[in-house]
């Protein structure tokens, strides 16, 4: 079914996560290298963290339930990190030097730090006596076994990773690398690098859509630039489409007589919408051909980087299992100037996020927002979110902003 008239952004959304199922594969990821990848089951720990009791500071290892402040005990032996305690036995009265991380031994229940001690030979004397329990991590205290540490569907972060190979995990079960193309289509169009001639521009969508995707962990192929020739393009998009399961192209979306990806679309696969009420953001064309999923990002910049953000990376997250997106944190802001606009499609303003002397958020949009303004985006560090009716909002209203997010 096609849609002509204009989708809401969550519209959109919607119709995109009802047509594109997860991908079913699933791969085992090393831990070195699954950064940004989805778990594709429950991850159960298979050993507690940490495994037995241990030491949190380096200090005197005591039995409390004998001795007072300021008594003194001897020490009886020393217990370092890696050590395997497990025969030794403390007596109530005596004490055993132990280091951050070494296994409490059998009868201590706690741990007095070295800095509330002094030290005569072999004694040791109290300064403050402990409770009991204090300065001792007890077996399991991060983690039990048979625990659910990362849960299905999880965007594995580096905090992720460092619990995996807590548990002494190696591999993680993740899923499949999605395919994406990336392609810009244009006449106009050359690589960065190459001197320009009259008439030309550089590619600049591609890299920003690639990077863009970059912590979505796809496994990213550019292809290139292809110029606007309706047989040329349409074979490169059916070339494209057997050996990919996402294809984006940039320009060529419009009504311009050059722009032919829309009709080639609909001819060699299908369209299902190619209309978003979101500015900037037009058009973007959606479908499929064959198996491969199709994304046509408009030309322009900044629309290109909009709707990639909006609706690629959701498309993306969406195939490859992820539940809880990446944050997209939204906040209320105090708006420094007023805004004036044509209502119709909800708007995403470049603005800059600040705080004021007095701790509140204070947000003020850029003063180019034309889509062909990419230095805007960078001067901007989050979007002020119009709603598609509102045609006037005055300075001083509380405004809903988004701020940009940094790479992970
Ligand atoms: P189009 O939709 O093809 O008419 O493109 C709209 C505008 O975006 C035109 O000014 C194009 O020159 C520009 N444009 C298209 N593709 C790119 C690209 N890959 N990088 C930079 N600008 C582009
Ligand atoms: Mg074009």
């Amino acid at each position: 079914m096609t849609t002509s008239t204009w989708l809401s952004l969550d519209e959109a959304l919607a119709r995109i996560k009802a047509k594109f199922p997860t991908v079913k594969q699933t791969t085992l990821c090393h831990i070195d290298t699954c950064l940004g990848r989805i778990t594709a089951q429950d991850i159960v720990a298979p050993v507690s963290v940490p495994p037995r009791a241990v030491s949190a500071m380096d200090g005197y290892a005591i039995n409390t339930s004998v001795g007072k402040q300021n008594s003194c005990l001897p020490v009886v032996t020393t217990i370092f990190a890696g050590m395997d305690a497990t025969d030794v036995t403390l007596e109530p009265g005596h004490a055993a030097r132990i280091m951050t991380g070494a296994p409490v031994p059998m009868g201590a229940d706690a741990v007095v730090m070295q800095e509330n001690t002094t030290q005569r030979e072999n004694t040791v004397c109290i300064t403050q006596w402990p409770d009991r329990g204090e300065n001792i991590r007890p077996q399991g205290n991060d983690i039990f076994q048979g625990d659910i540490i990362v849960e299905k569907g999880t965007r594995l972060q580096a905090s992720h990773l460092m619990l995996l190979a807590s548990v002494g995990m190696r591999e993680c079960p993740v899923t499949a690398a999605l395919k994406v193309a990336v392609l810009a289509t244009g006449d106009e169009l050359i690589t960065p690098g190459t001197p320009l001639e009259a008439g030309q521009i550089y590619n600049a969508n591609s890299v920003g859509v690639k990077a863009l995707l970059h912590p979505y962990q796809a496994d990213i192929t550019d292809l290139g630039i292809c110029v606007d020739d309706p047989a040329k393009l349409r074979d490169t998009l059916l070339t494209a489409s057997k050996q990919f399961d996402i294809l984006i192209s940039s320009g060529g979306v419009s009504v311009g007589d050059a722009d032919y990806v829309k009709d080639i679309l609909d001819e060699i696969g299908e369209v299902d919408f190619w209309k978003v009420a979101i500015k900037p953001g037009k058009p973007f064309a959606f479908g499929q051909i064959g198996k491969c999923v199709f994304c046509g990002l408009p030309g322009n910049p900044v629309s290109a980087y909009v709707t990639t953000e909006k609706l690629v990376t959701p498309l993306i997250a969406m195939m490859q299992g992820e539940q809880r997106s990446l944050n997209d944190l939204t906040g209320l802001a105090v708006l420094g100037s007023s805004i004036r606009r044509r209502p119709g499609r909800q708007e995403f303003l470049r603005a800059r996020l600040e705080i004021n002397q007095d701790g509140g958020w204070h947000v003020t949009p850029l003063a180019k927002q034309s889509s062909g303004v990419m230095s805007t985006v960078t001067q901007a560090n989050a979007y002020i979110v119009v709603p598609a009716e509102t045609a006037f909002i005055e300075s001083g209203t509380q405004v809903q902003v988004s701020p940009f997010r940094s790479v992970n």
